[in-house]
């Protein structure tokens, strides 16, 4: 299915005719009227976006005009060492810094995967990923997620078929939009069929910093070397900076270094450098991290309390252990169907069936909690309830 209406005068390249468009940027639209509580973007929390601390950063860093020159494609020496020290990374050379994460997904799949070629995502799957292995034509196969993360026998099992990915790509922490995080067991098992079979595991993890509840999980990087590991300022300090980045094997790091001169020659020095000196400043990144972290916890909370009280049994939903999402089930509930009338009574969310590949999820829905207070959450739920179960 794609988003764009074929016309005689402008015909989309098959890659691009290929795509699905993000029901999820669409339905942002609608949710923009003033009245309407949106548990459908994945947004952060914008008051909680440390916007003094970064023009604090900004005036000061662009007082140095080399800090508004062109830099090189891997990005700011400063800020790649920065990457490094704060995501464990061995060394600043197995780090690249890209235009958010995503831009470094879309790199990785345009560097490794020709048309025709397996890529294995989870169902449901992260739109911003299935959109990016669509547009280099890859073949999409969905493996349904388990409470443990990928399905990893299902995988092992796919494999043996003779299959043979070039990438599986997971959100190894409270997964968007499924809610679940991968078990130690299922990192481990990645990282050994990556080696056994050859494919690049890519650890999107853009949310791992937010664990408000239980003990961090060693990553699957810690776990083979056949993982590129995705990570990005977005959603610790801001998605406006743009600034993402990919950590793995230099041989893979060189390779996209390549592709990306021909896609934006490099990114924003200014930026990069910002990250560069919050990064670094530790002791204000905890405080500011575990303040986003708390904030997250009560509205998970929130969330998790309006939704027993106002559908009692009619629901089902994970309960994540950290991150911005949850993902429920309202059996019985076309979501999709359903969406328009939850708009009127002042409420959006994104339905399951936006992030389906093979299974429809027509009864599922995100919930995104992170960008409302405890109480817009209880309200917002409560015109859910009467949207959904009238
Ligand atoms: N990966 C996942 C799983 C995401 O949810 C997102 C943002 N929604 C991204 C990557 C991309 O984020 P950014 O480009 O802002 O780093």
């Amino acid at each position: 299915m794609s988003s764009l209406a074929l016309s005689s005068d402008y015909v989309p390249s098959h890659a691009l005719a290929n795509v699905r468009g993000s029901a999820i940027r669409d339905l942002l639209k609608l949710t923009e009227q003033p009245h309407v509580l949106s548990l459908a973007g994945g947004l952060p929390a914008t008051e909680l976006i440390p916007a003094e601390r970064i023009s604090e950063c900004a005036a000061r860093i662009s007082a140095d005009s080399a800090s508004l020159q062109y830099t090189v494609s891997a990005g700011v020496h400063e800020c790649r060492e920065a990457v490094a020290s704060y995501d464990d990374v061995t060394t600043p050379r197995r780090v690249l810094l890209t235009h958010g994460s995503q831009q470094a997904l879309f790199l990785l799949a345009h560097a490794l995967v020709n048309p025709g070629e397996m890529v294995v995502v989870d169902d449901p799957v992260y739109v911003g990923a299935l959109q990016v292995f669509q547009s280099v034509r890859a073949e999409v196969v969905a493996l349904p997620i388990t409470s443990a993360g990928t399905d990893v026998d299902a995988l092992r099992e796919l494999l043996e078929t003779g299959a043979r990915p070039r990438i599986v790509h997971t959100v190894s922490n409270f997964h968007n939009p499924a809610g679940v995080t991968a078990t130690t067991q299922t990192r481990i098992e990645l990282a050994r069929l990556a080696d056994h079979y050859g494919f690049v595991v890519v650890e999107d993890d853009p949310y791992g910093r937010l664990r408000f509840t239980g003990d961090d999980v060693a990553t699957i990087a810690a776990h083979g070397e056949r993982v590129v590991r995705l990570g990005s300022a977005s959603k610790i300090l801001a998605p406006a900076l743009r600034v993402g980045w990919m950590s793995g094997p230099p041989e893979i790091i060189a390779m996209v270094e390549l592709l990306r001169q021909g896609a934006d020659l490099c990114g924003s020095t200014f930026s990069q450098l910002i990250v560069a000196e919050l990064l670094d400043d530790r002791t204000w990144l905890d405080n500011h991290i575990a303040r986003v972290r708390d904030a997250y916890r009560l509205r998970a909370a929130a969330l998790a309390t309006a939704l027993s009280r106002e559908f009692g049994d009619r629901v089902e939903f994970t309960r994540p252990e950290g991150g911005m999402f949850c993902w429920a089930r309202v059996p019985g509930a076309d979501t999709s169907a359903l969406l328009a009338g939850a708009v009127d009574a002042g409420v959006a969310y994104v339905p399951g069936a936006a992030f389906g590949v093979r299974a429809d999820f027509g009864d599922c829905l995100r919930l995104s909690y992170s960008a409302l207070t405890p109480d817009e959450l209880s309200e917002a739920v409560r015109r859910l309830s009467v949207a959904l179960l009238a």
